[in-house]
């Protein structure tokens, strides 16, 4: 089976739309949490993922929107774009996102948003968080995102390495456990402002990672006519 793995939407539809169209055709859609929160189109990219079927955790800016933690936490821009999302999103769309758990396990894979054992929170950038998350999880391997970075962390017989993602790397997973990051769909954090996307394909553990071109103009404008962060718009452009 052929899985798209998308991570950190951030209600960032003209992202997820050249997403989906770039990793076709894929059999199953995971997405690793933070659908909406910071962008423009958090009714539109929930009623995607609902009409792909997607299978997907929640983030915090996912679990913030649904009033099931606190924003006290979260920087201004981030809590004024969750307080516009709980005020605008329609109550099915809502109830989707607040269907979703925190953990799911698919075959061999958990997912998680930031990591198996703190699933809201933590961020996975370092070998000794990496190194007490990969015993934290049942199944072999373990997909996250939140860092909005393409990455892994393996373990290599007690000694953990992190591999780094970029346009077209690819990994063959194998007895070694591991956590694999998708990077984030709507607003990528590396300098790199072109959208991220995992696949896995689920019979041969080959995992593969695109960075892909979008209309980031569309999305910059979408969030200019809102009641958000100007911010947030012009950090798309710069992938920061
Ligand atoms: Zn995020």
């Amino acid at each position: 089976m052929r899985v798209a793995v998308l991570s950190d939407i951030h209600s960032n539809l003209p992202a997820l739309e050249a997403v989906l169209e770039a990793v076709r055709p894929f059999d199953q859609l995971w997405v690793a949490g933070d659908i909406v929160g910071y962008g423009p189109h958090p009714d539109a990219v929930v009623e995607r993922l609902r009409n792909l079927d997607a299978v997907a955790v929640q983030g915090n800016h996912d679990a913030a929107a649904l009033g099931r933690i606190p924003v006290g936490t979260f920087n201004d821009m981030a809590r004024a774009a969750v307080k516009w999302t709980a005020r605008t999103m329609k109550p099915h769309n809502l109830d989707w996102l607040a269907e979703q758990p925190e953990i799911r396990v698919e075959g061999d894979y958990t997912l998680a948003h930031g990591s198996p054992r703190d699933p809201l929170w933590e961020y996975l950038f370092s070998i000794p968080a990496a190194r007490l998350n990969l015993a934290a999880f049942e199944t072999p391997y373990c997909i996250v995102g939140h860092t909005h970075h393409q990455m892994t962390f393996r373990d290599d017989h007690g000694r953990v390495e992190a591999l780094l993602a970029d346009d077209g790397s690819a990994l063959e997973l194998d007895e070694r456990r591991s956590i694999l990051n998708a990077g984030s769909v709507g607003q990528p954090r590396d300098g790199d402002p072109r959208a991220c996307a995992m696949t896995v394909d689920t019979d041969t553990a080959a995992v593969e990672w695109r960075r892909i071109e979008y209309p980031i103009e569309e999305t910059q404008a979408a969030i200019r006519e809102l009641p958000l962060p100007g911010r947030l718009a012009d950090r798309l452009e710069l992938g920061v």
